[in-house]
């Protein structure tokens, strides 16, 4: 059985699920990644690497028949309506399903995160056309999306963003440019944040959805990155591309509302869970190494400061886990699964960038060679504190929500801080120790 399912069905009644039917997911996307072999595989990918070649990009050998396998067991309409053939099941099945994924491999992991927020953001704010066009192919893993909004100028100010979109009868031509796009080039369907009213400020952007191929829209490059170098990371370029205005996602002028809520739902716990996947396949790494490796004539888990290591490792994982998983049930059922999200994204990504670092450094001289997938890791998860939104945003996002709504700090249960937020009397657990309050200007 999974680690995930006691995670899970302890919000089982909340979610409306039996208990099958969460392991019945767990395990089909366990069997996926076996089946396909994506733990052997990944090491290859990496070296491969993504081709751009003629303006198209390939994945590394393989890693697309990897998609399509998960696409062709239903594993990316876990979330999606029925009507558009998706399972209707809960988004915290996705989340699962990506965490089982990126314990295997995170650039493939990345990728399954992405499309579930693009899938949630059409879901969010498409019309019923949108829907019925972009939904079945997505849900099936017969075509792929990406999200677009950070440009070589704005990332964390996406107020800030110069893509624009100017209207002209019946059409939005769309010039500027999009950095860091995860599985861009790649990817088939585009969500795009861009400016449509410039006079307007933060209330004159706009989204749109794109297909790859349409006139004006290339890539002009791939991005040499540290870590997750199976993905392709792209630099898309938008010159004069005419987007029918049936296309405008949701209203003119909610863009930055709308990127706002599809960040803090989908892509912060999708990244939550993402970093927590990269992270378990550390820790049960350090495990393994530990009672393995011998030095001074015993093993090496047997000295106290390793061993305090992996209980740190340990304990980090689990409230991770609880968070994301947290996060997820409260975007399903109702609730400020905006600023849940904000939590597990922050608390997980820094715990993954904590957890492979010492699964590294457990792994002595071998954590630095390739031989090993420690080092990987270490690279992989590294982006998980800057992507949909970096660390220090997602503190200002919390102590700003703690402020602004008075919420009142109650104390300390096991590893957790509770603090009311007297709408709704909902009670917020953060990780302890997470937020230097006193810093952010938040009394306890
Ligand atoms: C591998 C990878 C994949 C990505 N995939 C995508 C994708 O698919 N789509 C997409 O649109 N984007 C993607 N991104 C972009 C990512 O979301 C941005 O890099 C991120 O939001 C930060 O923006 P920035 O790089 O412009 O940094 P900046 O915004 O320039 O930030 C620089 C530093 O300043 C800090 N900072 C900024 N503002 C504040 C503030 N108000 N208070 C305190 N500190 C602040 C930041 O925390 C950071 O430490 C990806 C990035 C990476 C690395």
């Amino acid at each position: 059985m999974d680690v995930l399912s006691r995670y899970i069905e302890e919000h089982h009644e909340k979610l409306e699920l039996d208990k099958e039917t969460i392991n019945h997911v767990l395990n089909l996307s366990n069997t996926l990644v076996e089946r396909t072999e994506l733990v052997a595989k990944a090491p290859e990918f990496e070296k491969h690497g993504p081709k751009l070649e003629n303006g198209k990009v390939s994945l590394p050998p393989g890693n697309e028949e990897v998609y399509r396998e998960f696409g062709k067991a239903g594993l990316y309409s876990i979330f999606g309506p029925e009507k558009y053939g998706g399972l209707n099941l809960p988004y915290t099945l996705y989340s699962a399903f990506t965490e089982i994924v990126s314990r295997a491999c995170g650039s493939t992991g990345l990728g399954v995160a992405v499309q579930g927020s693009v899938i949630d953001i059409i879901m969010q704010f498409g019309t019923e056309e949108q829907k019925a066009k972009y939904l079945p192919p997505l849900l099936k893993g017969e075509k792929f999306g990406s999200v677009c909004f950070t440009e070589p100028w704005a990332g964390s100010d996406l107020a800030g963003i110069r893509t624009t979109a100017r209207y002209e009868d019946g059409y939005y031509i769309v010039n500027g440019q999009k950095q860091w796009i995860t599985n861009g080039g790649f990817s088939d369907i585009y969500i795009l944040l861009a400016r449509t009213d410039p006079e307007k400020g933060k209330k004159g952007l706009s989204q749109f959805i794109l297909e790859k191929g349409i006139e004006g829209f290339s890539v002009l490059r791939l991005e040499k990155k540290y870590g997750l170098e199976a993905q392709p990371t792209a630099v898309l370029n938008f010159d004069n591309v005419m987007i029918p205005e049936e296309n405008l996602l949701g209203n003119r002028g909610e863009g930055l509302k709308q990127t706002i809520l599809g960040l803090s739902g989908g892509e912060r716990i999708g990244v939550a869970a993402w970093a927590t996947g990269i992270a378990y396949s550390a820790y049960l790494e350090a495990v393994e190494y530990s009672n393995l490796r011998t030095a001074f004539g015993q093993k090496i888990i047997d000295f106290p400061i390793i061993n305090r290591k992996i209980k740190t490792m340990e304990k980090q994982l689990d409230i991770a886990r609880n968070a994301y998983i947290r996060a997820a049930v409260v975007k399903d059922t109702g609730g400020p699964w905006s600023i849940e999200a904000s939590i597990a994204k922050l608390y997980a990504s820094e715990a993954g960038v904590s957890i492979t670092y010492q699964n590294q450094q457990i792994h002595g001289g071998n954590g630095i060679s390739k031989e090993y997938p420690a080092e990987r890791h270490v690279r992989d998860v590294r982006t998980a504190t800057i992507g949909g939104g970096t660390s220090e945003i997602q503190t200002m996002i919390i102590t700003r929500h703690m402020k602004k709504n008075s919420c009142s700090y109650l104390g300390i249960e096991n590893d957790w801080e509770l603090w009311r937020d007297p709408n709704n009397n909902y009670i917020f657990k953060i990780p302890k120790g997470l937020i230097d309050w006193e810093f952010w200007g938040v009394k306890k």
